[in-house]
């Protein structure tokens, strides 16, 4: 799949998946509208679908300006935020196949930063691609505003459980302070430390740091790591619940 990320006030990501085929694109999380149009033109892109994760206004602001672009086409969004995206037609369950890019997906329910919501995932023979909007980024998660602990949790286990080579796209470019963050809780962990250099290499070499390789959040993003072994004994902690509840009140 040709991922087009198209940056959106400032530190937000909308994507373009790019069908080269037939010259289309759908586009994930347009908060803005302008940023999407310039992309779409220079590529020579017809928009051809509207992909939601979820209903904050900078990820959905810009909606109301494409459709109008591209009337009738589809904007997809979670069955559970029904009337809180502009001009939504697909009502999303958990596991309901998704065509985008020309390329066959799932939608994910991912409660815990809101309360719908869902995340966008594309196999590949050997991975695939996740859009996973504010649930999860470079280091760290998003914010709770709507769900707990406990439910994030569980959105978040079944992000961890997909294929080991998954490119991860995330909503925002936050992954330098979810960094800093993950290595203060963890100063020693030459796997943090290491990743650390390489976030400001990053930066400093493109201003980005995604596709992020879920992979690596695994082994490095504490929201992750409920499970580990040396954060347990750091936190003092024992049980899975116990230690992810913990960490949102540290991290
Ligand atoms: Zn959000």
């Amino acid at each position: 799949m040709r991922v087009l990320p198209v940056k959106t006030f400032g530190d937000n990501y909308a994507y373009l998946l790019v069908d080269e085929s037939r010259h289309t694109a759908a586009v994930v999380d347009p908060g803005q509208a302008g940023p999407v149009r310039e992309w779409l033109a220079r590529g020579g892109l017809k928009l051809a679908a509207i992909l939601a994760t979820h209903h904050h206004d900078d990820h959905v602001g810009g909606i109301g300006e494409l459709v109008t672009l591209a009337p009738g086409i589809p904007v997809l969004g979670a069955a559970a935020d029904k009337g809180r995206i502009p001009h939504q037609t697909d009502f999303l369950e958990d596991g309901d196949p998704v065509e985008a890019g020309g390329m066959r997906g799932t939608a994910i329910a991912t409660p815990g930063h809101t309360r719908g919501g869902v995340a966008y995932f594309f196999p590949a023979p050997l991975g695939g691609d996740l859009f996973a909007g504010d649930t999860l980024f470079g280091g760290t998660m998003g914010n709770l505003f709507e769900g707990t602990p406990d439910r994030m949790r569980a959105t978040l286990k079944r992000l961890r459980d997909l294929p080991e080579r998954t490119r991860l796209w995330p909503g925002h470019e936050y992954t330098e302070s979810g960094v800093r963050d993950a290595l203060r809780l963890q100063p020693d962990d030459p796997v943090i430390v290491a990743r650390m250099a390489a976030v400001e290499a990053a930066l400093a070499r493109s201003g980005r740091t995604i596709p992020l390789s879920l992979d690596e959040e695994r082994r490095t993003n504490p929201f992750l790591r409920w499970d580990d072994p040396d954060l347990r004994a750091l936190l003092g902690t024992t049980g899975d619940k116990d230690t992810f509840r913990k960490l949102c009140e540290v991290l």
